[in-house]
């Protein structure tokens, strides 16, 4: 599976974010510029460089792996996928099985527990697998302005 010589996502830096919060509802807007990463891709291994963002001028260091390494790390989200599909699979299975009987309700109940984790795992896996793009940066602790976007 071919993947290109450079990232396909972009840095992006923040010139703002306004958020808004209704009762039930939030929302966040922010204002980014794009600008390209022109690291090439290592052939095996990871490659630190640092790249100069083209709105403010920082130096942001970045980490660009391998397309194996890429590959790599999208089997593992793809795993975090499969994982949390099958906690949520027999969470809800017990529950129905609880369902027909009844005792054990607080167990059913219970059950939600696992539910939510193996649910939120698997939408996590899902949406990680279909971005990863074996590129890293710092901290965002550290650089909140700096984000990877791609588009
Ligand atoms: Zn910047």
């Amino acid at each position: 599976m071919s993947v290109g010589d450079y990232p396909r996502v972009r840095l992006a830096h923040v010139h703002s974010e306004t958020s808004l919060e209704l009762v039930v509802f939030s929302s966040t807007t922010t204002r980014y510029s794009l600008h390209p990463l022109p690291v090439r891709r290592p052939a095996s291994g990871v490659v630190e460089d640092v790249v100069s963002c083209g709105s403010c001028g920082t130096t942001v260091k970045i980490r660009v792996f391998s397309p194996r390494l890429r590959w790599q790390l999208k089997l593992c989200w793809f795993s975090v996928f499969l994982i949390g599909v099958v906690i949520e699979a027999v969470a809800v299975n017990y529950q129905v099985v609880l369902d027909d009987q009844d005792k054990a309700r607080a167990l059913q109940y219970l059950l939600y527990i696992p539910g939510c984790i193996g649910l939120t795992a698997a939408i996590i896996g899902l949406i990680r697998f279909f971005t990863e793009d074996g590129v890293r940066l710092p901290s965002y602790l550290r650089d909140s302005r700096h984000r990877l976007r791609r588009r």
